[in-house]
């Protein structure tokens, strides 16, 4: 018995907001496995000297940047990896910050300093994402092996000192989730004007390391009312407090709701590959051999595919399923003809 009907299985039969769309309205591209730290839960499981086969040269990537701009992408987020490793980063964030995108930049932090930060003030920056999740060094660096958390606190600063919106990400383990309340009053004190949480993903080596991470089920309750208890703190502080952002809290939960509306969004990984979405293993196009306009058409017939949608049920039935979310499998619309 899966509880649903045919048409609840397959939905794509209904209006959705992507069908009416000629481009992406949001891109998320990870421009490298490469990372500086070595995080015991990477999701994208990037480490350092650790590119993807076939990455982006420095033309390709400005190319693709082109495409966007042409199609009129209104916003597209720029991570990794970690993006501040890339060598032609700031160049791509100018050349599409200056054509008007606008960007969200995820970082550690770790090579972020106010020399980045001013050049970032000339662009139209939504935010600039730092993980801050933990509020000690010995603490910081288990969970992110070889960080300071010294140099994340710079960063931070030097983002607000440039006029630069900041926001902050903490992922929870075993190894962290007690600095909660100290790291929410962190962020307030560094200026974010956002908390990023949630349950630990499934994916990378979260998945690999589960048993070992992931937190108690009497861990999550504390985790859970240190947040809400946040939340409406910040609620009463009216405009301008840090918003708390942790629903949907697992990630089954945010994948029921592409069921019923796929989101406006391509997943660029560092290859050029598109996937559906970040909890499931399919690839929907490869931008080396199709144009941008050809990855979206393939992103929303995506949707329509019996595999994909069933492979999703799964995936929100059982968390252990995104574990298998790196093993990228293409559909068979992959195919482009460009
Ligand atoms: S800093 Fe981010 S990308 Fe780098 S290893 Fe850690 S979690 Fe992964």
């Amino acid at each position: 018995m899966d509880g649903g009907t045919s048409l609840e299985r397959h939905p794509a039969q209904r209006t959705r907001q992507i069908d009416a769309l000629a481009a992406p309205i949001f891109v998320s591209w990870q421009l490298t496995r490469d990372c500086d730290l070595a995080c015991i839960h990477c999701c994208t499981e990037s480490a350092p000297g650790k590119s993807m086969q076939g990455e982006f040269s420095r033309e390709e990537a400005l190319a693709f940047a082109d495409e966007l701009i042409a199609a009129d992408v209104p916003y597209v987020m720029l991570c990794g990896g970690e993006p501040m490793v890339v060598p032609y980063f700031l160049e791509l964030a100018e050349r599409l910050g200056e054509a008007g995108v606008q960007l969200k930049i995820e970082t550690n932090g770790q090579r972020f300093g106010p020399e980045a930060a001013e050049r970032f003030a000339k662009l139209p920056i939504r935010s600039v994402q730092i993980s801050l999740d933990a509020d000690t060094e010995e603490v910081y660096a288990r969970q992110r092996p070889g960080a300071s958390l010294a140099k994340v606190h710079a960063a931070c600063r030097a983002v607000r000192d440039a006029g630069l919106p900041l926001e902050v990400t903490f992922a929870p383990t075993r190894v962290n989730i007690e600095e909660l309340p100290a790291a929410i009053a962190r962020a307030r004190a560094l200026g974010a004007f956002r908390f990023n949480s949630g349950a630990l993903m499934r994916i990378g080596n979260a998945a690999k390391n589960w048993r070992k991470l992931t937190p108690s089920d009497a861990q999550y309750a504390r985790f859970r009312a240190t947040l809400d208890r946040e939340a409406a703190r910040s609620r009463g502080d009216g405009e301008g407090a840090m918003e708390l952002c942790y629903l949907p809290f697992r990630m089954e939960e945010g994948l029921q709701q592409l069921l019923y509306e796929p989101p406006a969004t391509l997943l660029v990984l560092p290859n050029g590959w598109v996937k559906a979405a970040a909890a499931l293993p399919y690839v929907v196009a490869e931008l080396r051999h199709c144009s941008l306009s050809e990855a979206w058409h393939n992103y929303c017939r995506a949707w329509q595919s019996p595999l994909l949608v069933d492979a999703l049920h799964r995936a929100i039935a059982d968390e252990a399923e995104h574990a298998a979310a790196n093993s990228w499998q293409e559909l068979e619309l992959a195919v482009c003809n460009a």
